[in-house]
């Protein structure tokens, strides 16, 4: 069913070209550094500029998002990863707040707790995993599994692995195992979105300063995350090697530059609006059966008004929103002198049989 908000070719050709910068090619080698601009704003001059792009990106989601949970085939699952300070909180708000909350569920992810450590590393993101017409939402997610858990080795030791499974490369032995994973949810009709929000050094810097220069920001400043800061190397090699390992086919990664807030918003909500296009839920049909079946009972429904009481409420309502829009938009016929010969169910008269 074609809808009232669908892109026409041109402008879907615009989209695609939009976020081709920031997709990592499954297969091509990674330097985080060197390869993406964390600036990067593809030629728009500010906020104001961008302020429709991310206005029509909140809408088409808030469309596509309703088509998908009626469809009720296609699960979306937006995996968020990113260092402290660029931003994801505000992205999540932002992007999503057009859309129907009920389709729409955030997980945070924290240190894992005693019972998730007592399983294997993917158990806890697996339960959490969006159902059929949701979208999910990970705020962090199981590629913390190959970053922090990397950079902090003392994490490892605490999923109390048995000897065998920590010999050889664990790392690329975890990129595969998390590249499986993705494909057997995206073969089941799970579709991953996997973003970076990438800041540079210097923008950290000053969002972290002004964590602590405006009171009303303070509660967000933590000191573990400027001790964090002091592993950027670290982290920036991790991030770099689960690039090139982790973008696939199926669950391609997007690098999106996150020094400027609204431009990683028109980014991602840009990304995200191309991933639901291409799943291109439909609102379920009514077959000509089901049409048929539906007004036997209506028709059924109708027979049991009692004395008096309208056969169908709705139909005067429904005549009466035609006429309104009608003459809304001016082309109601010249007015008939209001004589008796008028037919009394064009006047919205009950009929009483
Ligand atoms: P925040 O997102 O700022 O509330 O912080 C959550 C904290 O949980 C961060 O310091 C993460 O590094 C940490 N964290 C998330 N996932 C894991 C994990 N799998 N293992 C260890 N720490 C984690
Ligand atoms: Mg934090």
């Amino acid at each position: 069913m074609a809808t009232r908000q669908e892109l026409t070719a041109k402008q879907r050709q615009r989209l695609a070209d939009f976020i081709a910068p920031f997709l990592v090619r499954p297969g091509s080698k990674v330097s985080l550094a060197k390869d993406f601009d964390p600036g990067f704003k593809a030629g728009l001059k500010n906020k104001k500029a961008g302020a429709a792009l991310l206005e029509e990106g909140v809408r088409l989601l808030s469309e596509y998002q309703a088509r998908l949970a009626a469809q009720d085939t296609w699960g979306v699952l937006v995996v968020l990863q990113a260092l402290d300070a660029a931003g994801k909180d505000g992205t999540v708000r932002h992007v999503m707040s057009g859309v129907n909350p009920q389709g729409v569920q955030v997980h945070s992810f924290k240190v894992p707790s005693a019972e998730e450590l007592d399983h294997d590393f993917l158990w806890r993101y697996a339960s959490r995993l969006p159902a059929r017409g949701d979208i999910g939402i990970f705020n962090r997610s199981h590629y913390e599994e190959v970053l922090v858990v990397r950079v902090h080795p003392e994490n490892l030791d605490r999923q109390k692995l048995p000897k065998a499974s920590t010999k050889g490369d664990i790392w690329k032995r975890r990129y595969r195992e998390i590249n499986d994973w993705e494909r057997y949810l995206s073969d089941n009709g799970f579709r991953i979105v996997k973003l970076f929000l990438n800041l540079s050094r210097e923008e950290q810097r000053v969002r972290f300063l002004r964590r602590l220069d405006l009171p009303d920001h303070n509660w967000k400043f933590s000191a573990a995350d400027v001790r964090e800061r002091e592993r950027w190397d670290d982290y920036h090699r991790a991030f770099s090697e689960m690039l090139s390992h982790t973008s696939t086919e199926w669950a391609p990664w997007h690098v999106i530059p996150a020094d400027r807030k609204w431009f990683a918003r028109i980014a991602v909500g840009a990304v995200l609006v191309t991933t639901l296009m291409e799943l291109d839920p439909r609102f379920p049909t009514v077959t000509k059966q089901q049409r048929q079946a539906l007004s036997e009972v209506k028709r059924a429904l109708e027979a049991q008004a009692p004395e008096g009481a309208a056969r169908d409420p709705f139909e005067r309502a429904r005549r009466d929103a035609k006429t309104a829009a009608k003459s809304a938009r001016g082309d109601d016929k010249p007015q008939r002198p209001a004589t008796g010969g008028a037919n009394a169910s064009e006047l919205g008269v009950e009929r009483s049989e």
